[in-house]
């Protein structure tokens, strides 16, 4: 398990060595998992320039106050509807306690109703070696 503190409402964050200390020496499937309904978990490139047009974009695409009715209860649909997009988990094969992540390849959490302290859960199926 990875505790996160995320510091504004929308905010992605680069765990890819935080995995990767969870996964040394072993061979098989990493799930990255995040049990939150307002945060998604996906790979991507962490060039700080596409990291703002990520959070910029999905802003854009979903506002925030547009009229959801789930703002009744707590005033953050968006939220939900940011992070139901992004999806919350990523599978990842690891060989010799190497994620097989390709070269731009980083596991990106994205949170979107910080600031919070969140978890994820990093669970290893471990395989023996192709
Ligand atoms: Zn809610």
């Amino acid at each position: 398990m990875i505790e996160i503190r995320s510091r504004k409402r929308e905010e992605i964050i680069d765990i890819t060595d935080r995995v990767k200390e969870l996964v040394k020496g072993k061979n098989g499937l990493v799930v990255v998992y995040s049990p939150h309904t307002t945060t998604a978990v996906i790979i991507n490139e962490a060039e700080s320039g596409l990291l703002q047009d990520i959070i910029s974009k999905i802003n854009e695409l979903v506002p925030k106050g547009a009229g959801y009715l789930h703002d009744r209860i707590d005033d953050n649909a968006d939220s939900h509807i940011k992070a139901s997009l992004f999806g919350n988990s990523v599978v990842i094969p690891v060989e010799d306690g190497r994620l097989m992540l390709g070269t731009w390849q980083r596991i990106l959490f994205l949170e979107f109703d910080g600031p919070r302290t969140r978890r994820v859960f990093v669970k290893i199926y471990e395989t023996k070696k192709d």
